[in-house]
């Protein structure tokens, strides 16, 4: 019986190491596609998520500022946006 040769990605089976060796390039070139696009799309999961997060927190800060302002109206009032850009004055207000 004669020799095969088996592609030790996807183990089809070849007459000859170069016809096997041929397979594994390109058996690994898929396998390396594949998993960028996996890495792509995991990315964007994630930034989807962390935009989700972020929102919901600046939804949270503005319902926390705007009570807040209701119980103190006498205090200093400060436009939400301005808050981000002084974030001592953020943390001196909530923390
Ligand atoms: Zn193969």
């Amino acid at each position: 019986m004669a020799e095969k040769f088996k592609c030790s990605f996807c183990r089809r089976e070849y007459d000859d190491p170069v016809s096997r060796a041929q397979c594994e390039i390109k058996c690994d070139q898929a396998k390396k596609k594949e998993a960028e696009s996996e890495r792509k799309e995991r990315l964007i999961k994630e930034q989807r998520a962390r935009k989700h997060e972020i929102n919901d927190m600046a939804e949270k800060l503005r319902g926390l500022y705007e009570a807040y302002y209701r119980d103190y109206s006498s205090e200093m009032w400060i436009e939400v946006p301005d808050l981000f850009s002084d974030f001592g004055l953020l943390k001196s207000l909530f923390m």
